[in-house]
């Protein structure tokens, strides 16, 4: 397994032989099985694979985690080495914003509300560290988590609107056994918060069992949400959602795919997730 914070360095073991497909994960390290998830499935489909350990500045407001945000490269490269990573690009924040970096990639409607409403510059800094990332790995496939489904519906746009050369994958959610989904921030959590954070999972499922007995109303399963995490002391909602999965925009009435989604404020660590449902 190759480790580098040199960018040339993956460039040559990207274009050493060109006919080989490459299949790339982006994440911010703290790896768990969610992360590996991806690594697993980038190395079925593809002759290399490439992750890259990077927390980005820019995708982080002011007052947000990013000095907390919790590292182990150590053993994230354990956990790489497991799942045979072919290469781990390992930038520091002066190899991807040297002095004088002054270009942001710009991000539209779909990147404005639920996520892009509580953490105004965040999807700018998502899309600008991807596309750097892209470039730098220029990937056959890219491989991102249903885990952060705003996330998807901004990069999935972006890929589209910029023409990069890759295909766009998208895996499963990752959980614990009692459903909270894998999180590198569910280390914040004391063990009061950490049973308190399964309320996201017990909120979302709810919602999606009125769905199934035929509520097709978004405003009835916002409330239902709404009312799930109300009862759950630790916990303050951000938002609840019911949203096109596509636009992020919210339904009125569910008539195919529909993505419920949900931030929530777990004593002070902020904790999203979602299920994406389709009739
Ligand atoms: P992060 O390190 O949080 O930036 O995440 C890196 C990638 O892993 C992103 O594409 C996430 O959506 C994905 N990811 C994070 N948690 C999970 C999970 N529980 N299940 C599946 N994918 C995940």
């Amino acid at each position: 397994m190759n480790v580098t914070n040199d960018i040339s360095r993956v460039r040559a073991l990207r274009w050493e032989n060109p006919q080989i497909t490459w299949g790339f994960v982006p994440t911010m390290g703290y790896l768990h099985e969610g992360h590996l998830s991806l690594v697993r499935r980038a190395r079925e489909e593809n002759e290399r694979v490439a992750v890259s350990i990077f927390v980005n500045p820019t995708q982080f407001g002011p007052g947000e985690d990013l000095s907390q945000y919790p590292r182990a490269l150590e053993r994230d490269m354990e956990l790489l080495r497991a799942a045979h990573a072919d290469l781990v690009f390992t930038p520091n924040d002066a190899d991807m914003y040297p002095p004088g970096f002054q270009t942001y990639v710009s991000v539209g409607d779909v990147a404005k509300t639920l996520e892009g409403a509580s953490r105004p510059s965040h999807f700018q800094g998502v899309a600008t560290v991807v596309t750097k990332l892209f470039n730098i790995v220029q990937p056959t496939r890219a491989y991102f988590g249903q885990k952060d489904a705003q996330q998807v519906a901004v990069l999935r746009q972006m890929v589209a609107d910029l023409n990069f050369n890759l295909e766009f994958i998208v895996c499963p959610t990752v959980r614990e056994l009692d459903g909270l989904a894998m999180s590198s921030r569910n280390k914040y959590l004391s063990p009061e918060e950490r049973q308190a954070a399964t309320v996201l999972y017990r909120a979302l499922t709810a919602a999606e069992s009125a769905w199934r007995a035929g509520e097709k109303r978004g405003e009835t399963l916002r409330a239902i949400m709404t009312a799930t995490v109300a009862h759950e002391k630790l916990a303050r909602l951000d938002y609840a959602s019911v949203a096109d999965p596509m636009t992020m925009i919210e339904l009125e009435h569910i008539s195919a795919q529909a993505l419920f989604s949900l931030a929530v404020f777990v004593g002070k660590t902020r904790l999203i997730d979602n299920f994406l449902v389709d009739s």
